[in-house]
C-alpha cells in the first residue's frame, strides 16, 4: 500500500537544525532555527513560567477536557494584553478568542476558517514571509498571491510595493500582516506607514490576518501591538493569530489563540461557533498547560511584573547582540555594510548574505544559517562573534 509513498523533503528549516545537532565540530554555531537564546546558548525557563508552574501542580483538581475554544480565562486575558483591557474592541464584546496549540495551530484553525467562510478568497503573504505560511494556507486549500516586502537596495520596507500590490487586492481578500518583528526580514511598518496600511485596508474592505508571534520582542508589549491597535478602528474586522512560545519562552507547550474581531458583539458569536467548529474536527480541543501558565502570569501582579523585566532582558540582548554584532562585522574590514542589522527588530535579521555564501559558512565553518539568509540574532553571543565575523568575512570577501 505505501509503496508509491515517496520521500518528502524535510523542513528547509527544522531540516537544518537536525544537522546541526549532527555535526561534531565543538565551534559550530547555529544561528537558524527561531529560538531565543541566551548569552550561554540556553533556551530558559523563564522565572515567572516556573512560579505559576509550582502553583499550577498543587492547585490542579482534574485533567477532564478543556471546552472546544479553550480556557476562558486565558482568551479573555489574551484580547486585554494585545488591545489593551480599555480598548473600544473589549468593552464592545466585539472579539472572541479561541485558545490554539501554538501560534501555528491559530494560523491553520484561521485558514480552515477562511476557507469556509469567505469561498474565493486569496491570502496575500509578504514576499519573503515565514515559509511555513503558504504551507499552513496552501493545505487549507486557500489560494496565495504575493506583496512585495524587502528593498534590497536598500534593506528596508519596499513600502511603495507594497501598497501598490495590495491596491491590486479584490474585497473580501485576506492581506496577511506581521504585527511585529518581521519574520525573516526584521523589518516592520514605522507608526505612519502602518496607518496608511489601516486606511487602504479600509478602503478595498479586504481583512486582515495579523500574525503577532513576538509581542514584546520588538521595542516593548503595547509599543509592538502599534499596527494592530491602528487597525482595530470602530468598525473594523480583523483577525489576529498570536503565539506564546517565544515571549514566555513556552516553545514546546504549544500555546497560541486566534481572536476574531467582528463588527458587533451578534456577529463575533456567529464566527465563534464556526471557529468551534474547525477546531472539533481538527484536534477536537486544546491542551491545557502552556495555556494555564499564561493566564496564572498575566493575571497575577507580581508574576506579571516578573514576566515583564523577563521579557524586557530577552529583548535588550536582542538589541545588544544586533549592536555588538555591527561593531564587531565593521571593525573586521569588511566592504559590505551591516549596520541596517541594527535597524531591524525582534530576533531576525535578513543578513543579505546569498546561498552560496551560506553554504559555504555551514561547509568550511560550521556555521548555519538558513539558505535565505536569514540570521537568529538571538544565537549570536560574545563567545561566538568573533568566529561569526571571520566566517562572514571569508565568505564575502
Ligand atoms: N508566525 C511566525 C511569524 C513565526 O515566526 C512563528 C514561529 N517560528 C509562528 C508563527 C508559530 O509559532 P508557534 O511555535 O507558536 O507555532
Amino acid at each position: 500500500m505505501f509503496q508509491h509513498v515517496e520521500t518528502a523533503p524535510p523542513d528547509a528549516i527544522l531540516g537544518l537544525n537536525e544537522a546541526f545537532r549532527n555535526d561534531p565540530n565543538p565551534e559550530k554555531i547555529n544561528l537558524s532555527v527561531g529560538v531565543y537564546k541566551d548569552e550561554q546558548g540556553v533556551t530558559p525557563v523563564l522565572k515567572c513560567v516556573k512560579e505559576a508552574e509550582k502553583r499550577l501542580l498543587e492547585g490542579e483538581s482534574t485533567k477532564s477536557y478543556l471546552p472546544i475554544d479553550g480556557r476562558a480565562g486565558y482568551n479573555s486575558a489574551v484580547r486585554k494584553l494585545m488591545f489593551g483591557a480599555d480598548h473600544e474592541v473589549i468593552t464592545s464584546n466585539r472579539a472572541v478568542t479561541v485558545q490554539s496549540p501554538g501560534g501555528t495551530g491559530a494560523l491553520r484553525v484561521a485558514g480552515d476558517f477562511i476557507a469556509d467562510s469567505f469561498p474565493g478568497a486569496s491570502v496575500w503573504l509578504s514576499q519573503p514571509t515565514w515559509p511555513n505560511h503558504p504551507n499552513i494556507f496552501t493545505a487549507a486549500g486557500l489560494g496565495l498571491k504575493t506583496y512585495p516586502y524587502f528593498n534590497k537596495a536598500t534593506n528596508g520596507l519596499d513600502f511603495e510595493g507594497m501598497l501598490g500590490a495590495l491596491q491590486g487586492a479584490a474585497k473580501g481578500d485576506v492581506v496577511l500582516l506581521h504585527g511585529c518583528c518581521h519574520n525573516p526580514t526584521g523589518i516592520d511598518p514605522t507608526p505612519q506607514q502602518w496607518k496608511a496600511i489601516a486606511d487602504l485596508i479600509q478602503e478595498k474592505e479586504l481583512l486582515p490576518l495579523l500574525d503577532f508571534a513576538y509581542q514584546g520582542f520588538g521595542d516593548g508589549l503595547s509599543e509592538d501591538a502599534i499596527g494592530l491597535r491602528e487597525i482595530a478602528r470602530p468598525g473594523q474586522e480583523m483577525l489576529i493569530c498570536s503565539s506564546f512560545s517565544k515571549n514566555f519562552g513556552l516553545y514546546n507547550e504549544r500555546v497560541g489563540a486566534l481572536t476574531a474581531v467582528a463588527t458587533c458583539e451578534a456577529e463575533a458569536t456567529a464566527v465563534l461557533s464556526q471557529l468551534k467548529k474547525v477546531i472539533r474536527s481538527n484536534y477536537s480541543n486544546p491542551p491545557t498547560h502552556g495555556a494555564a501558565v499564561v493566564e496564572t502570569v498575566l493575571t497575577d501582579d507580581s508574576l506579571r511584573a516578573t514576566w515583564e523585566d523577563e521579557l524586557t532582558h530577552m529583548r535588550d540582548r536582542i538589541n545588544g547582540i544586533r549592536k555588538l554584532f555591527v561593531d564587531k562585522i565593521s571593525a573586521c574590514g569588511i566592504d559590505q555594510d551591516f549596520s541596517f542589522i541594527q535597524q531591524q527588530k525582534g530576533m531576525f535579521s535578513f543578513s543579505g548574505l546569498n546561498q552560496m555564501q551560506v553554504d559555504q559558512l555551514r561547509s568550511e565553518m560550521s556555521i548555519y544559517i538558513v539558505g535565505s539568509g536569514r540570521i537568529n540574532v538571538a544565537g549570536i553571543s560574545e563567545a561566538n562573534v568573533d568566529r561569526l565575523c571571520e566566517g562572514i568575512k571569508k565568505v564575502t570577501s
